[in-house]
């Protein structure tokens, strides 16, 4: 089989991608995202080897936002195992990611990791099993990326903590159920502070890649049992892209998490892990450009779970 030119094969992704015209609206909601210029773009994809290659502005740290929930989802059930599940679903919502119509009827219990609700809850059982969620998710990263300097915006976090009644709302919801174990004040700060994470593209691929190499770090150490990653692979594609995960999978057919502030983070299992970043968001939330070069990548490439 012949090797594969990583560098070409970014650039035309790039190409392919920027020639689409598209280019989608930068988050407001989030005022200190609001600045992003929607057409920036980088793109990373690290091998299982730990070899890295990137195009654009690969090696600009940006906003990770939901990205990181991904980071939380594998720590927790690293460091607590299981039971995780009794405390939030693993099915798609339907519904926006920062919904609170189901939680009434399912009784206080999200229906996945990477919906905010669910995400507050992971995050709760992090701070409760670590003492310290967001320091738990920036060593991971530091550690898998080899780059000392990811860490939590502030500016960031505070401009989310300022105009988050959402989430604020969502955590005391979930905490009148009794499936909050830590004060709601505290499970919001390690949120917003780990969502305000910025790193790059580089930076994402690189921590990734522990699900391409189904568990294992970058020391050789073992994060997940096989079974495990798989299974955080599974609920990415069903449940990782808001409310368009159909969309994702159909386009895309790799597992993959988005954040608001623009990154996708794509899992090719045994291979390697893609990250793509432009903070032009689509009406579900998820990055215009990015998801035009995963599928862009994904076509040309024939890589797919499938
Ligand atoms: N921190 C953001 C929020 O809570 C994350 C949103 C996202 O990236 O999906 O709204």
């Amino acid at each position: 089989m012949a090797a594969v030119d990583y560098q070409q094969l970014l650039q035309d992704v790039m190409a392919e991608a920027l020639g689409g015209g598209a280019r989608g609206r930068s988050a407001d909601y989030i005022p200190a995202l609001a600045a992003a210029d929607p057409g920036a773009f980088g793109m990373a994809i690290a091998t299982v080897d730990g070899a890295v290659h990137g195009v654009g502005e690969w090696e600009r740290a940006f906003s990770i936002q939901s990205v990181s929930k991904l980071f939380t989802l594998a720590l927790a059930l690293a460091e607590g195992g299981d039971g995780l599940w009794r405390g939030v679903g693993r099915e798609p919502s339907g519904n926006p990611f920062n919904s609170l119509v189901q939680l009434e009827t399912e009784h206080g219990i999200p229906r996945n990791p990477f919906i905010n609700a669910g995400a507050l809850v992971v995050t709760d059982r992090l701070l409760e099993l670590t003492g310290d969620a967001v320091g738990a998710v920036r060593e991971f990263l530091r550690t898998e990326s080899g780059n000392p300097e990811v860490g939590t915006d502030d500016a960031v976090a505070a401009s989310e903590a300022r105009h988050g009644h959402r989430n604020a709302a969502l955590a005391h919801f979930i905490a009148s159920y009794g499936n909050l174990r830590n004060p709601v004040d505290s499970v919001l700060a390690h949120y917003y502070a780990h969502c305000a994470i910025s790193a790059s593209c580089r930076d994402l691929a690189l921590a990734g890649l522990f699900l391409a190499r189904h568990g294992v770090r970058v020391d050789g150490s073992r994060l997940l049992s096989r079974s495990e990653a798989k299974r955080i692979n599974a609920v990415m594609l069903t449940c990782g892209t808001y409310d368009a995960a159909g969309e994702f999978a159909y386009r895309v057919g790799l597992p993959g998490k988005s954040g608001v502030g623009g990154g996708v983070l794509a899992i090719l299992p045994g291979r390697g892990s893609v990250c793509v970043w432009s903070p032009g968001l689509d009406a579900a939330g998820n990055s215009v450009l990015g998801v035009a070069a995963l599928d862009a990548l994904t076509t040309a490439t024939g890589w797919s779970v499938f």
